[in-house]
C-alpha cells in the first residue's frame, strides 16, 4: 500500500497546526476526508440535489436514485443480504438508541438484564440505562482484566435467566480490544438471547460480513470511515426490523396517513422519519468507494504494522503506561505519562501539531475500572505513517523529560 499516495489525497493533512505540519493521531475520534469523498458531496450538491422519494421530476428521481445507491453500497460493504436491512440513521449513537427504544423497551420487564460490558462507549451505556430505568430492569457490566481483555469466563456466567439483550463493542475505543465477537454471538444464540454489536471501531479497520456474522444488530458511524458526520447505519436482521415498530414519526416512515389511523411504510423507510441527509449518504457511498479500492484486508495490514510499531516505541517512554495491551488489538493507543496529566500532554503536543485526545473518551466506567479519571489517546487512520508516531514518540519523550 502506497501510504504517501494516500496522504496525498487527504488535504488536509497538507496544513499546519501552530506552525507545523499536522500529524492527526485522532481517527477514533473522527477519520479526516480524502478529495474523493469531498468532490462527490459537492459535485452532489452542484449537480444533482433535490429531495428524495418525493419528485417527479428527474432531479429528484437522480437524487433518489444515488440515495439508493449509496444504502447498496453500504449492504455490499458489509455483506448484508439485502438493502432492506440497512438503516440510515445520525451516528452509531442513534442506532443503539432506536434499537433500545423500538427492539427492547417493549420487551423489558422488572428484574430482566440487559448485558455489556466495562469497556463500552457511553453510546452503548446510557441508552439500555435509560429504558432499563423506565421499567425496572438493569444493566449488567463484565468485567474487563488488566490487559483491557473481556473476562469471556464472567461474561458467560453472567448470562442467565433474566438476560433479554447482550449489547458489546467489536472494538474498545479506549483499550483498542477486538472482543471475541463469534463467542459472544454463539453465546446469545444458545440462550436465545439477542446480541448488538457496537461496530464504531470495526467497520473501518476490519473486513465485516454480516450474513456470516450471526449478530441481530449492528451499529457504526459513517464520519469515523472517511465519510461526513451526521450520518450512521443500523443493520438488523430483516425479520426484527419487520417486527419493530417505529420510533419516530413523520414523513417518509408512513404508508398512510389520515385521522383515524395511520399505517407504516415498508423497512428501513419504516425508520427514516423526515429528510435524511442526502448528500452525506451519497458522499458515504463515496468514502466505501474509495475504501474498497484500497481493501479493507491492506488497511488492516498497515494499520496493525503501525500499531506494532507505535507501541514498542511507546513503551520506551519513560513512565509511559499502555492501556489495553490485549493480543488482538487495534489501531487504538492510550496511554497515561508519570507526573503529567493527560491534558497538559494533549495541550503541548498540539504546540507540536499533533492532534490526539484526552479526557475520558466517552468511556468514564472503563477508567474508573482502571483507577483513571481520563487519559491521553493517538489512534490510527490509514494515511498514518510511521513519521507520524516517531514525531508523537518525540514530543512524548520532551514532556516525560520535562514532568518526571
Ligand atoms: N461506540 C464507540 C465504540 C465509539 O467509539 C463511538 C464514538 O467514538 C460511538 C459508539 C459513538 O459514535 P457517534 O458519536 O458517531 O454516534
Amino acid at each position: 500500500m502506497d501510504v504517501q499516495a494516500i496522504r496525498a489525497q487527504f488535504p488536509i493533512l497538507s496544513t499546519e497546526m501552530n506552525g507545523r505540519p499536522l500529524v492527526y493521531l485522532d481517527s477514533a475520534a473522527s477519520t479526516q476526508k480524502p478529495a474523493a469523498v469531498i468532490e462527490a458531496h459537492g459535485r452532489f450538491y452542484g449537480h444533482d440535489y433535490a429531495n428524495i422519494h418525493r419528485g417527479i421530476y428527474e432531479l429528484s428521481q437522480r437524487a433518489t436514485t444515488m440515495h439508493d445507491e449509496a444504502r447498496r453500497k453500504v449492504q455490499r460493504f458489509i455483506g448484508a443480504g439485502s438493502w432492506r436491512e440497512i438503516v440510515f440513521t445520525r451516528n452509531a449513537t442513534e442506532a443503539i438508541n432506536l434499537v433500545a427504544r423500538s427492539f427492547l423497551a417493549p420487551r423489558l420487564e422488572e428484574g430482566d438484564e440487559i448485558l455489556v460490558t466495562e469497556m463500552e462507549h457511553h453510546a452503548n451505556i446510557v441508552p439500555w440505562q435509560m429504558i432499563a430505568a423506565e421499567t425496572g430492569a438493569k444493566v449488567v457490566a463484565a468485567p474487563v482484566d488488566d490487559d483491557g481483555v473481556l473476562d469471556m469466563k464472567t461474561f458467560a456466567s453472567l448470562v442467565g435467566r433474566r438476560t433479554r439483550m447482550i449489547s458489546v463493542a467489536w472494538v474498545s475505543n479506549v483499550l483498542g480490544t477486538v472482543n471475541p465477537v463469534d463467542e459472544i454471538i454463539a453465546i446469545g444464540r444458545r440462550n436465545g438471547i439477542p446480541v448488538m454489536l457496537d461496530a464504531a471501531q470495526a467497520v473501518q479497520h476490519r473486513h465485516v460480513d454480516v450474513a456470516s456474522l450471526g449478530a441481530d444488530f449492528i451499529a457504526f458511524s459513517a464520519h469515523k470511515m472517511y465519510a461526513p458526520s451526521g450520518l450512521g447505519v443500523l443493520w438488523g436482521r430483516c425479520e426484527h426490523l419487520e417486527a419493530m415498530p417505529p420510533w419516530q414519526g413523520g414523513g417518509d416512515m408512513i404508508e398512510r396517513v389520515s385521522f383515524d389511523g395511520t399505517t407504516w411504510n415498508e423497512i428501513p423507510f419504516k425508520f427514516e422519519a423526515g429528510t435524511p441527509d442526502i448528500a452525506g449518504t451519497v458522499a458515504f457511498g463515496a468514502a466505501l468507494d474509495w475504501m474498497e479500492d484500497i481493501g479493507i484486508e491492506a488497511i488492516e495490514r498497515h494499520e496493525s504494522e503501525l500499531l506494532g510499531h507505535a507501541m514498542r516505541a511507546m513503551r520506551q517512554v519513560p513512565g509511559l503506561r499502555l492501556l489495553g495491551t490485549a493480543r488482538d488489538k487495534c489501531s487504538v493507543l492510550a496511554f497515561t505519562l508519570e507526573g503529567a496529566h493527560q491534558q497538559d500532554i494533549g495541550t503541548m503536543l498540539d504546540l507540536d501539531g499533533i492532534a490526539i485526545r484526552t479526557g475520558h473518551h466517552c468511556a468514564m466506567p472503563l477508567h474508573d475500572r482502571f483507577g483513571l479519571t481520563g487519559s491521553a489517546r493517538a489512534s490510527l487512520g490509514v494515511y498514518n505513517n510511521e513519521e507520524d508516531i516517531d514525531a508523537l514518540v518525540a514530543g512524548l519523550r520532551r514532556i516525560a523529560g520535562m514532568f518526571q
